[in-house]
């Protein structure tokens, strides 16, 4: 299991000196974001390596405490995630999974470093538990970290963000869409283009099922990693990058996962990606 963490310490080992750097002075929230979902949380296990390492500040894999954050099974490594209800995470972090913590958190930590706990994407608390972790974080915790992970900070809370050290993660990078994702990324530039061709699409009998659906918006999210990284890399990162300014392509960005959460909750993916395209539209220049 600490392979995983170690392939993702590889990937993004530009944030690595900078997590070592922390670790002498630990801020009480890291904000993780960027990455895969799967790479922030691996990079909230490697910084609980790094606090709880037996065998100094580089994680060695090895120790106890290594292997034991990687299984889940530290007393010092604490997740906050949403719950199962009949097979299915709920939309929300609850209140009471912050709350039932308080009296863990009251005590010193059982091992000889620090208790890690991490919410995991934390844009999944709603208003009560927000409130809650923000109380959390105002009271002094010695001995205790938080770590929160989101695709990017927008999507937090303004003041939870300003409680937190942020590292950025770089974005997934790589290979292509399939041929039939990118014919409908491709209609989303012509729509932002032209405003023109999108409707008939999407309103076409059978054209999208929610699989397809979240394709197209991983497809989208993929040309828009390319855009920021480097737009030359494909033609439609090059389409992008052409029509949207920075702030439209962070915003596109954000449209894009809303889209993605409200199709896991089964919306009409046709209705999804009609908003998609309304909404991040890019300003005439
Ligand atoms: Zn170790």
């Amino acid at each position: 299991m600490f392979t995983s963490i170690q392939e993702t310490a590889v990937r993004q080992s530009l944030v690595l000196p900078r997590l070592a750097k922390l670790a002498s002075k630990p801020p009480q929230c890291l904000l993780i974001e960027g990455g895969s979902a799967e790479e922030r949380l691996d990079m909230a296990r490697y910084w609980a390596c790094v606090l709880n390492c037996e065998n100094g500040q580089e994680p060695c894999g090895t120790c106890q405490a290594c292997r034991q954050i990687a299984d889940n099974a530290f007393n010092d490594f604490l997740l906050i995630d949403r719950e199962e209800e009949d097979g299915k995470l709920k939309q929300d972090i609850s209140v009471e999974s912050i709350r039932e913590l308080l009296p863990v958190w009251g005590q010193p930590p059982n091992g000889g470093g620090t208790r890690v706990t991490v919410v995991v994407e934390a844009q999944n608390l709603n208003g009560n538990s927000a409130n809650a972790l923000l109380k959390t974080l105002e009271e002094p915790r010695p001995g205790n970290v938080f770590v929160l992970t989101a695709p990017q900070r927008e999507r937090l809370l303004e003041t939870l963000v300003s409680r937190s050290w942020v590292i950025t993660l770089a974005w997934p990078t790589g290979s292509e869409n399939s041929p039939e994702v990118a014919e409908w990324v491709g209609g989303m530039l012509t729509f932002w283009r032209s405003g023109q061709g999108w409707f008939e699409r999407t309103s076409a009998k059978g054209a999208l099922d929610k699989e397809m659906g979240l394709k197209v918006v991983n497809g989208c999210q993929r040309e828009l990693r390319n855009a920021l990284l480097n737009p030359r890399s494909t033609r439609a990162a090059d389409a992008l990058s052409g029509l949207f300014d920075a702030k439209g392509l962070r915003r596109l960005d954000l449209v894009l996962g809303k889209a993605q959460e409200s199709m896991n909750y089964n919306v009409n993916p046709a209705l999804v990606l009609d908003w998609v395209v309304t909404a991040a539209m890019p300003k005439r220049r």
